[in-house]
């Protein structure tokens, strides 16, 4: 109890009055007693860096994944990273990614001086567009600069892409295939978790993701027993069997225990978090469906809902949308404003020409708070408030 009483000028707006995008505090309320002994046994044993949990962690991903490895590192990117490092991808590569994702996907590529070639996506799911694929594939073994290498389909929003047809692609024409699962974690195709699909899977831990910690971190997935121990050494400088053999050029690039720890309390609840996620998503697809473009379903998948993400008419709607939810409260958010061939780092790698559907879905589409403290009083007011600005903005 504090001697001076502040002052509260500004009355608190109603609970139903602010729905945030997240609500890290909220999943505090639920998971922090174990969160604290999680992170008191670290701070009691001290081993802050590859520490006992860091390994616990590895082993429950895994068995959550069904994956045969997995190797913790330092962020969604850096597993990346070290997926394209292991596979030795370099100058003169093409590696096909989507041009509608995050930044991240493609980033890692030219930072390995590699090549982005960007995809178009589906139009109903947003995913990447496999026929697209297939004829970038075939244009850049026409052109005759570069070599086709790798494949990186990523799960969008927190549903699966369509592996059944990228991997059928990767086969037939001799690439890797690489996973960018950084917003799938926890996501089903085929009654499958995400985590075999692909020759390797990459996931993020960043906070706002389903499976968050508190800071940076994220981990790789495979089968493969050498790529498995490929990703150990890189993420610690390329070190072999000994600690001061380098073997090869690697990066620091480890998961902290203590995001370990934080991690294994949030696994407790993650289950239950992933239903309350779809739970949401419902909602807003019973409540909001026959007046926008609710998201199309992944055929025989479940999502992990990282974004719920809804396409308007064009973008003065959204813009119009967007201002009457900030004036009610209600966080909406664009990904992504823009499709990555047209960022200005990564225009002039792009030599394909227009990708039509994700150049128009990025002016179109709005993400919707998803998370699983959302009550119902908040997921109501969010459709009103969506509801009225749309008829108010479409009769302007
Ligand atoms: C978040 C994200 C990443 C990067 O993960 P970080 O942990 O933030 O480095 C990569 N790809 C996609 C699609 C993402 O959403």
């Amino acid at each position: 109890m504090s001697v001076i009483q502040k002052p509260d000028p500004v009355p608190a707006p109603s609970a139903a009055g602010r729905v945030p995008f997240l609500d890290l505090k909220a999943q505090q309320a639920r998971i922090g007693a174990e969160m604290r002994r999680r992170v008191d046994t670290v701070m009691a044993h001290c081993q802050f860096v590859l520490g006992p949990e860091v390994a616990e962690l590895e082993a429950e991903l895994a068995r959550r994944a069904g994956a045969a490895h997995c190797v913790s590192v330092s962020s969604g990117t850096d597993a990346l990273l070290i997926a394209m490092m292991a596979e030795d991808i370099g100058p003169g590569d093409a590696v096909f990614l989507p041009a509608f994702t995050y930044t991240a996907t493609a980033e890692v590529p030219l930072l390995l001086r590699a090549t982005p070639v960007f995809v178009d996506i589906d139009p109903r799911t947003y995913q990447m567009d496999p026929a697209d694929l297939e004829r970038r594939i075939d244009a850049v073994r026409q052109g005759g600069k570069l070599r086709p290498r790798a494949i990186v389909g990523v799960d969008l929003f927190g549903q699966p892409a369509d592996w059944d047809a990228l991997v059928e692609i990767a086969k037939r024409h001799d690439l890797v295939t690489i996973d960018d699962c950084a917003q799938a974690f926890g996501a089903k195709l085929h009654g499958q978790p995400l985590g075999t699909q692909a020759d390797c899977t990459a996931i993020s831990f960043f906070p706002s993701k389903p499976l968050g910690g508190y800071g940076d971190g994220g981990a790789l997935f495979t089968e493969s027993a050498e790529r498995a121990a490929l990703y150990r050494s890189l993420r610690t400088h390329g070190e072999g069997k000994l600690r001061y053999d380098v073997q090869r050029i690697g990066i620091n690039g480890r998961l902290d225990t203590l995001q370990a720890a934080v991690l294994l309390a949030k696994l407790s609840v993650f289950d239950e978090e992933l239903v309350a996620r779809e739970r949401v998503a419902k909602f807003y697809d019973q409540r909001l469906g026959n007046l926008l473009t609710t998201p199309a379903r992944v055929a025989d998948s479940t999502a992990a809902w990282a974004v719920y993400a809804v396409v308007l008419p064009n973008s003065d709607v959204r813009a119009a949308v967007q201002e009457a939810c900030k004036a009610e409260g209600v966080a909406t958010a664009v990904y992504y404003p823009k499709p990555l061939h047209h960022q200005p780092a990564y225009a002039a790698h792009h030599e394909g020409g227009a990708l039509p559907v994700a150049e128009d879905v990025a002016t179109r589409i709005m993400a919707l708070p998803i998370h699983p403290d959302l009550t119902e009083a908040q997921l109501d007011h969010v459709c009103n408030t969506v509801t009225r600005a749309l008829a108010q903005a479409m009769t302007a």
